[in-house]
């Protein structure tokens, strides 16, 4: 990257370097951007100092160095344990907060540094370290429009950035809306994989059938859709009593295979609240109504 070019970069402070802070500022360095950088663990800045980022030595002096501040942490808990050293050096700042945490912990981040003027984004990245440095990966960002605007086209070195709105609590929301499927339904796979192991079917063997169905997902969910939306629940194409049967099936088929059933059981409850609540001949879609009233 030549220094002309590198020019019309705005530098930019990452703190926290996991494995996605790292790779974030690696792709911002060789992008051209002056990037400083400051962790905890100090040694996790090494490789980025040989690549020709700035490495701070205090928080404070890697607030300093930018207006633009990328926190890269495990969770909120941690940047209130980094910042609240430094809270004289926060005013005037712009907090971008990659970190993964609930809706409810952003708007308070959001306040917190409102509070000691400094503005804040959220920020819920939608794909592991590889995909850091790819305009097809997202990210999803909340919070004031004009800061998101200001900072965009240096975000979206990192990932496509999407925007939600001005909530602070939204990013976190569709990403944890995201990780609600993401964890359900890899588990379920795990869960079929190993009663597939415990009647000798290796994983790879599995492959293709597992691939399939998650494959056919998408269909289900376009149909479902406008009825979810319309509150209208036919159990014209199927019966939770249908339903009801072929999860029980499943809890069977893996307590024969001599597996922990507990996750298909989890489902099988659900979907028993749904039949006692009246839905029997409602489409599982019905089980809305049920997630809308917590169990006691
Ligand atoms: P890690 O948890 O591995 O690292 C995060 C950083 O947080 C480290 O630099 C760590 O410092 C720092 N940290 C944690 N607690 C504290 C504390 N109390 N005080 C100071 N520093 C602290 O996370 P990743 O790099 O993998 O991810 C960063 C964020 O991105 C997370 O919120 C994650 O959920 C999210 N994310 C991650 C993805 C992934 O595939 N990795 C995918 C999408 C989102 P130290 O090095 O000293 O321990």
């Amino acid at each position: 990257m030549n220094t002309a070019a590198a020019h019309h970069r705005s530098p930019v402070t990452i703190i926290g370097l996991g494995p996605m802070g790292q790779t974030m500022a690696a792709v911002f360095l060789d992008r051209g951007f002056e990037v400083t950088v400051w962790n905890r663990t100090a040694s996790k800045a090494d490789s980025l100092a040989a690549k020709g980022a700035v490495r701070a030595s205090t928080i404070s002096e890697a607030l300093a160095a930018n207006e633009l501040v990328i926190l890269s942490l495990t969770d909120y808990d941690a940047m209130y344990a980094i910042l609240e050293q430094a809270s004289e050096h926060l005013s005037g700042k712009v907090f971008v907060n990659l970190s993964s945490d609930t809706p409810e912990k952003a708007r308070e981040a959001a306040k917190w540094l409102a509070d000691r003027g400094a503005r804040h984004l959220t920020g819920g990245v939608q794909v592991p370290p590889s995909g850091i440095g790819r305009p097809e990966s997202s990210t999803f960002y909340s919070g004031p429009k004009d800061v998101f605007e200001a900072h965009r086209k240096t975000l979206e070195v990192l990932t496509g950035a999407d925007y939600r709105g001005e909530d602070p609590g939204l990013a976190a929301l569709y990403y944890q809306m995201q990780m609600d499927i993401f964890w359900t339904s890899m588990l379920s796979y795990l869960h079929a994989v190993t009663v597939a192991a415990a009647n000798g079917i290796t994983a790879e063997q599995f492959l293709p059938y597992a691939s399939a169905t998650m494959s056919s997902l998408p269909k289900f969910i376009e149909f479902y859709t406008p009825r979810i939306d319309a509150g209208e629940h036919p159990g014209d194409v199927d019966r939770l009593a249908m339903g009801v049967a072929s999860v029980d099936h499943v809890v069977h088929t893996t307590k024969d295979s001599g597996i922990d059933a507990s996750l298909p059981a989890a489902v099988l409850q659900v979907f028993k609240r749904g039949m006692a609540g009246g839905h029997a001949g409602d489409s599982f879609t019905s089980l809305i109504e049920i997630f809308r009233k917590p169990a006691s």
